[in-house]
């Protein structure tokens, strides 16, 4: 049976981040996924997109992976601008309020997978697995995994970066926390009859939030359309033209008229929230670790700095030649990491509350929010800054 010093079930985005990031140490590494790593992209984008800010894209530039992307299949966006359907609420950012270039990239979700992948197959320390993994049968000082086909592995450290339903997270004995968010998201890509300009849009609507998040190409959004289940099951059943006059109408015909270029995907949206992340020899990062409301797009940026966290801390360890499997040696991660983590899914919850219905305190709260954000400079350059992950 092979031996490396760290498995990681999941080639998701956060995993491949966490094997990309473990590129410089002297620690052997095994991604174990289900799915063949790399998908050859269609013609016609996929719908499945990230924002991913300016943090994320500054770490995979220097892990030499930003490269190996698909121009074609990534966009930066300039701009924001977020309204409240139902109250005088609007406010625009624009990247050169922070004096850079770009507020971040609309990427799809395959394309950065694909791109992380090619950096991590070129790398002598990782080895890759195409396997489920059917059992863990954690020892003192070692993990055993084993594969749905029969081999097996083991390893120092076990990392759980297999989602939301992760195997390795239940394997454990993590317990989590969660919450129905009572939203459906709606994902599919349109076409606009106006161009989007590089602007990332998003409207609050008492079903709530619609983003339209601008593509590579000048007419192209994907959309993420949150509404309550009543409502998203309304959405799914109707024709594609009712669907694309009530999207047309929801959005406040900013782009114009829409016409549906993708089928259309719908999300159950819960809140999850491992109230452990680490013990000995095993360890949980991305959506294993926590899953929230997409309407602030931070998920996958969460994750990805979990996992840079993580491997900045396991690289430290090896060179001082401390043991990268013992808990107490993992707390730093797992303390600073799950803060992060509450912080935002407590700030996803407060945005859900105040943009939730057609109460009329919350409408005039929510109108001389966005508006007094809009005008006082100091606090639209914090929001920015956060939203960018500086
Ligand atoms: C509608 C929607 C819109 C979103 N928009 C944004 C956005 O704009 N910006 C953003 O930052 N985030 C966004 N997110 C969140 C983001 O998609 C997730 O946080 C991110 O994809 C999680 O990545 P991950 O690698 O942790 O998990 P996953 O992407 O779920 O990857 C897990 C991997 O593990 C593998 N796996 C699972 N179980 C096993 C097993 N037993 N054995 C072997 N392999 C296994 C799977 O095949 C998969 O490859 C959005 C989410 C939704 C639902």
């Amino acid at each position: 049976m092979q031996h490396v010093d760290i498995g990681i079930v999941g080639g998701g985005i956060v995993g491949l981040t966490l094997a990309a990031a473990l590129k410089e140490s002297s620690l052997s590494v095994a991604i174990i996924d289900k799915h063949p790593l790399s998908t050859a992209l269609g013609e016609k984008p996929t719908a499945r997109v990230s924002a991913i800010n300016q943090a994320n894209i500054a770490a995979l530039q220097s892990l030499d992976t930003w490269q190996h992307l698909q121009k074609d299949r990534a966009n930066a966006y300039v701009a924001m601008h977020v309204w409240d359907k139902d109250s005088f609420g609007d406010i625009h950012f624009s990247c050169e309020e922070m004096g850079s270039d770009a507020l971040g990239v609309i990427v799809e979700n395959q394309a950065l997978i694909n791109a992380l992948a090619q950096s991590v197959e070129s790398q002598a320390n990782v080895q890759v697995f195409e396997s489920g993994i059917e059992r863990v049968l954690s020892g003192p000082n070692q993990n055993m995994v084993m594969f749905d086909n029969n081999d097996a592995l083991s390893c120092r450290l076990l990392i759980g970066a297999d989602g939301a339903n992760s195997f390795v997270r239940q394997q454990a004995g993590f317990p989590i926390t969660f919450k129905d968010y009572e939203h459906t998201a709606i994902v599919a890509n349109i076409k606009t009859a106006l161009p989007h300009e590089n602007v990332a849009r998003q409207a609050f609507t008492p079903t709530g939030p619609l983003a339209l998040l601008p593509m590579a190409e000048p007419n192209v959004c994907s959309i993420v359309w949150s509404q309550t289940p009543d409502a998203a099951a309304k959405l799914a059943a109707m024709s594609d033209s009712d669907f694309c006059n009530a999207l047309t109408a929801a959005s406040g015909s900013i782009l114009g008229t829409t016409a549906l270029e993708t089928q259309r995907s719908a999300f159950p949206l819960t809140m999850r929230y491992a109230r452990e992340w680490a013990k000995d020899g095993i360890a949980l990062v991305g959506d294993a670790a926590h899953t929230i409301h997409p309407l602030a797009g931070q998920g996958a940026n969460l994750g990805m700095q979990d996992a840079l966290a993580l491997a900045e801390l396991l690289v430290q360890l090896s060179n001082e030649g401390s043991d990268i499997g013992l808990h107490k040696n993992l707390r730093p991660y797992e303390r600073s990491r799950k803060t992060e983590a509450m912080k935002m899914i407590a700030a996803m919850d407060g945005f859900k509350l105040l943009f939730d219905g057609d109460d009329p305190l919350k409408k005039l709260i929510r109108g001389v929010g966005l508006a007094a954000t809009d005008k006082v400079g100091a606090i639209k350059q914090a929001f920015v800054s956060h939203a960018m992950g500086l």
